[in-house]
């Protein structure tokens, strides 16, 4: 199993060791023709804007759009923005492949970075302990989109969409590989 690791900014190589321990292949993803012959691709945190202007640079946004519309696919925090079809009145390249409304930097300033453990529908016990930095959450999902943990006020912080996963958390920086071994769970499905 091929996984890549979208690794222009930001927490990508966190993804990469996790996945290795895991056993997968990861391949960090630079340009284009590095998406060639990948099973899922992880689009890490870090800043949405520099992802995509990067991408944007990199000629990257095309074969991405095209790549996530195809393949497995997971955004963390800023990946998770740059994957969503709606983040407001933004102006920033976004992928808008996920059903999925997002409202960055959700916490606001003074308390923009927090830890807190979550239930997430499909991981076992015990809960996950999340690592939320300038986080984003999910302000609406269409149908056909799972919403898979909330926070205690309700709101949404993880979500799938058939291939496609969002956290708006940074699971990298713990070294619970249980979201990892999930999403290579359902790459595997589409190789099966
Ligand atoms: N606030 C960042 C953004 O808007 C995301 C932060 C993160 O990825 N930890 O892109």
């Amino acid at each position: 199993m091929r996984i890549g690791v979208l690794a222009l900014q930001g927490a990508f190589i966190e993804h990469v060791k996790m996945l290795r321990q895991l056993g997968a292949t990861a391949v960090e993803v630079r340009l284009p023709h590095q998406l060639e012959g990948l099973d899922g691709l992880i689009i890490p945190g870090g800043e949405s804007t520099t992802i995509g202007k990067l991408a944007t640079e990199y000629g990257l946004m095309g074969p991405l759009r095209f790549f996530a519309r195809a393949k497995p696919t997971w955004g963390t925090c800023a990946g998770m923005i740059f994957l969503a079809k709606d983040i407001g009145i933004e102006e920033q390249p976004i992928l808008g492949a996920m059903d999925i409304a997002v409202d960055r930097n959700a916490f606001g300033r003074q308390i923009d970075s927090f830890e807190t453990d979550l239930e997430i529908a499909g991981l076992s016990a015990p809960p996950f302990h999340a690592v939320f930095i300038r986080a984003p959450v999910v302000t609406a999902v269409a149908d056909g989109v799972e919403a898979l943990a909330r926070l205690d006020d309700g709101r949404i912080v993880a979500a799938r969409q058939g291939r496609l996963l969002a956290t708006a958390f940074h699971p990298e920086l713990t070294d619970d590989l249980r979201l990892h071994s999930f999403f290579c769970d359902i790459v595997k499905e589409t190789l099966a």
